[in-house]
């Protein structure tokens, strides 16, 4: 796990991001633990060169090849070697220069890579939960296949994580995911039918980059997460529950088969989750800031509105029937946020767009990989073909 002088070599990926900025911050907080390696982004050049002259890791890749010349330009001077494109993401995947992956690229665009490193053997903290969604079964088996430990950094799944260990004999019941309920909770559709960008972009306990954000609002976030525990954790759909808890303390629960709830609790900062990952099995200590139990707190619980919130439907109905059917919900909703972040369609749009794509779509109830990228581009031209019209 770790290279001459005993350090966990790491391969941030999506380095540039919400969650990739903050693993940085854990990894500069703990330099006798953890290296960086590898530093990826798609087009943020300025960050991405900084973060190289500040880390030295052996390779960075920048996604967008019209920005190779100026990353490479500007790194002449250090031993970094500079790559660009798609495919150089798989195939830094591919080596063996580092330790442990941080699956930290948003969106379908993550799951080749991820993919790479879990046939490479390597550990991968996983935040981007769309690799498991659309593609859940086979990267799961390949995990299996090829020893890879996948340890979640979704703060959902590291909550369950952490309160399975000890528990190899325990049969789960069911889990609890926890949902903040976003922005919009309580609202209703006459509310929701005029709700803009900025408005949708502002969550009340999370700083996280634009996609996951709209997500939450829409409450799609979670039905993501749903499929996401499914996979993770080996359950059964109906094993997996959601509860709105608007104080984001409480990160999830499991409920065991003898009725006994064990839940994983803290201050929402997603450094934990991401230190708790990347320094699995160990825990490290941290100066994050503490919840104080003797302040007046009031933890609350209620059930989501799924008829405002009908992502969640869509979703729990993806993770029932499953195929290719989660794949083509996370393709349509890619598109419909990407066209509600450029202000081209309404708020409640984008539950429409997704509904109809999984309407039209074939469904394929065991898809190879080529089939689960197929799903995925005739997902993505169905539901920007309601776009233009
Ligand atoms: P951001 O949008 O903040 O960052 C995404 C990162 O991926 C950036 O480095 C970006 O580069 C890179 N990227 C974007 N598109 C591509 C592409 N097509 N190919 C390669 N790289 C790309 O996302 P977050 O950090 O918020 O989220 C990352 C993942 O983690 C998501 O899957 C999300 O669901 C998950 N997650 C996030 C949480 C959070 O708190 N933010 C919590 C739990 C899970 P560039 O900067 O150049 O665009
Ligand atoms: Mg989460």
């Amino acid at each position: 796990m770790s290279n001459g002088i005993g350090k966990k070599r790491i391969a941030v990926f999506g380095s540039t991001g919400s969650i990739g900025r903050q693993a940085l911050e854990v990894i500069d907080a703990n330099p006798s633990i953890f290296s960086v390696e590898v530093l990826t982004a798609q087009s943020s050049d300025d960050l991405l060169i900084r973060q190289a002259l500040h880390f030295k890791p052996n390779i960075v890749v920048i996604g967008d090849e019209k920005k190779y010349g100026v990353v490479r330009d500007a790194l002449r001077a250090e031993p970094i070697k500079v790559f660009a494109g798609e495919t150089a993401l798989e195939e830094v995947a591919a080596m063996d220069v580092y330790d442990m992956m941080l699956a930290a690229i948003v969106g379908f665009a993550g799951l080749r890579p991820t993919l790479r490193a879990i046939e490479n053997g390597k550990a991968v903290a996983l935040a981007n939960k769309e690799t498991l969604v659309v593609a859940g079964d086979i990267v799961m088996q390949k995990a299996l296949e090829h020893k890879a430990p996948i340890i979640p950094v979704d703060s959902e799944h590291s909550a369950i994580f952490q309160c399975l260990v000890g528990e190899t004999r325990s049969r789960i019941e069911k889990i609890i995911l926890t949902a903040s309920g976003g922005p919009f909770l309580g609202k209703k559709p006459n509310f929701l039918v005029n709700v803009k960008r900025d408005h949708a972009l502002q969550h009340p306990n999370w700083n996280m980059g634009a996609k996951i954000t709209i997500d939450s609002a829409t409450l799609m976030n979670k039905g993501l997460e749903m499929i996401e525990a499914k996979w993770l954790f080996g359950l059964q759909p109906d094993q997996v529950q959601v509860v709105i808890h608007p104080q984001s303390i409480i990160h999830s629960m499991i409920m065991f088969e003898d009725g006994s709830i064990k839940s994983q609790m803290g201050l929402p900062d997603m450094k934990l989750p991401i230190q708790y990952a990347m320094g699995f099995p160990r825990r490290l200590p941290s100066a994050f800031p503490r919840y104080d139990f003797r302040k007046p707190n009031t933890l609350t619980f209620e059930e989501p509105d799924v008829k405002t919130f009908r992502n969640l439907t869509l979703a729990t109905e993806a993770l029932h029937k499953g195929g290719n059917l989660p794949c083509v919900l996370n393709a349509a909703n890619e598109i419909a946020v990407f066209a509600f972040l450029r202000n081209r369609i309404g708020f409640l749009d984008m539950t429409d767009l997704v509904e109809r794509t999984m309407q039209e779509l074939p469904f394929i109830e065991r898809p190879t990989i080529s089939e689960y990228f197929e799903s995925d581009g005739e997902a993505r031209d169905f539901a920007a073909s309601l776009i233009k019209l």
